[in-house]
C-alpha cells in the first residue's frame, strides 16, 4: 500500500528546523523542532537536519522504507530539478549545496527540495485559505517577501524552476538596495524589515515617537512599529501607511498580470490584519483593472507555520 506511506516534510529555516510526518490526507501526525544554529555553517546544519530526520523515524519506530518520500522546504533560491539549494539569505554559506542528494543517499529515500514560500503556496491551496480556487497567489510577508503562483491548480515554476520570485519585482527604480543585488524590490519596500527601516529613518531625522521609549535602546522591529501604531503613535502610523501603500502597489501589479481569484497573505506581517490589508485593498480597488480587481479576494493565510510542511508533502506526492 505504497500510497499510504507518509511523507517526511522538513521546514529548514534560519532559526529552526521543523520536521513532521504528513499523511496521505495531509494530516500532520507528529513533529520535531530543533534550532538551526545557522551560523555554524552548512556541514553542522546538514548534520543536525539528518539527525532530526533520524530522531523522528526512531521516535515513530519507522524505517526509511516506510516513507513515501522526504521533502525539504527552505528559504532562498532552490533548483528543484536537481535538489540544490543555490543561495539562501537565512543560511550563511549555503551555495549550490546538493541537499536532495545528501539526504537521499543517507536514507535511501527519494528526496525533494522546494522553496518554502512555494511550499506554503501549495499548502494554502490544498488545505488552507486557497482551497477550491485554482488560480491564486500566496505571499509570505515577513523579513522578506516570498511567493508562490498557482495556475490551473498547479504550482507555476517557469522554464528553469525559478518563477515566483514575487518579492523581487521592482517597485521603485531608485529604491533601496536588495539582498538579490537589484534595487527597489518589493521586499525592500513592503516587508517587516522595510517597516522597521521606515520608522527608524523618521526617528533619525528627529521626529518624536513612542518607539524611542518602546525600543529601550534596542533595535526597532516591524512588530514594535505595529504596536506603536495601534497605540496611536503618529510616526508609527505614517510608517505603516507608507509600507501598506507599497504593499498595495505590488498587489495591483499581481492583480493586473494574473487576474487571480484570491491572494493569500501569510507571514509575520499578515498578523497586522486590517492595518495592512484595508489600505492595500483600497489601492487595488482604485488602481487595478476593474475586471480583475472586482474578481480578487485578498485574505490572510489560514495554516500558519504548517503551510510549508503540508505544501512540501503536496509537492513530494505530485512528483511521484
Ligand atoms: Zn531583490
Amino acid at each position: 500500500m505504497a500510497e499510504e506511506r507518509p511523507v517526511l516534510a522538513v521546514d529548514l529555516g534560519g532559526t529552526k528546523v521543523a520536521a513532521a510526518l504528513v499523511s496521505e490526507k495531509y494530516g500532520i501526525s507528529v513533529r520535531v523542532n530543533v534550532p538551526t544554529l545557522a551560523a555554524e555553517g552548512p556541514p553542522a546544519v546538514i548534520k543536525r537536519l539528518l539527525e532530526t530526520i533520524q530522531a523522528l523515524l526512531r521516535q515513530q519506530e519507522l524505517a526509511p522504507a516506510d516513507l513515501a518520500a522526504i521533502c525539504v522546504g527552505t528559504a532562498g533560491a532552490v533548483d528543484m530539478a536537481h535538489g540544490l539549494i543555490t543561495l539562501s539569505p537565512n543560511l550563511p554559506g549555503w551555495h549550490d549545496i546538493a541537499l536532495g542528494e545528501i539526504v537521499s543517499r543517507q536514507f535511501g529515500v527519494k528526496t525533494h527540495i522546494i522553496n518554502d514560500a512555494k511550499a506554503a503556496a501549495l499548502g494554502e491551496h490544498r488545505r488552507g485559505a486557497g482551497q477550491g480556487v485554482d488560480n491564486l497567489i500566496v505571499l509570505t510577508v515577513g523579513t522578506g517577501i516570498g511567493g508562490g503562483i498557482i495556475i490551473g491548480g498547479r504550482l507555476y515554476t517557469g522554464v528553469s524552476g525559478s518563477a515566483g520570485e514575487i518579492g523581487h519585482m521592482t517597485i521603485d527604480i531608485n529604491g533601496p538596495k536588495c539582498a538579490c543585488g537589484n534595487v527597489g524590490c518589493w521586499e525592500t519596500l513592503a516587508s517587516g524589515t522595510a517597516l522597521a527601516r521606515e520608522a527608524q529613518q523618521r526617528i533619525t531625522q528627529g521626529a518624536p515617537s513612542l518607539l524611542t521609549e518602546m525600543a529601550r535602546g534596542g533595535n526597532i522591529t516591524g512588530e514594535l512599529v505595529e504596536a506603536a501604531a495601534r497605540r496611536g503613535d503618529p510616526l508609527a502610523q505614517q510608517a505603516v501607511a507608507r509600507i501598506a501603500e507599497s504593499f498595495g502597489v505590488g498587489l495591483v501589479n499581481l492583480v493586473n498580470i494574473f487576474n487571480p481569484g484570491i491572494i493569500v497573505v501569510g507571514g509575520g506581517m499578515a498578523r497586522m490584519g486590517e492595518l495592512l490589508f484595508a489600505p492595500a485593498r483600497r489601492l487595488v480597488a482604485a488602481r487595478a483593472f476593474r475586471q480583475a480587481s472586482g474578481a480578487v479576494r485578498i485574505v490572510p493565510a489560514a495554516l500558519g507555520q504548517d503551510a510549508a510542511l503540508l505544501g512540501a508533502a503536496v509537492f513530494a506526492r505530485e512528483q511521484e
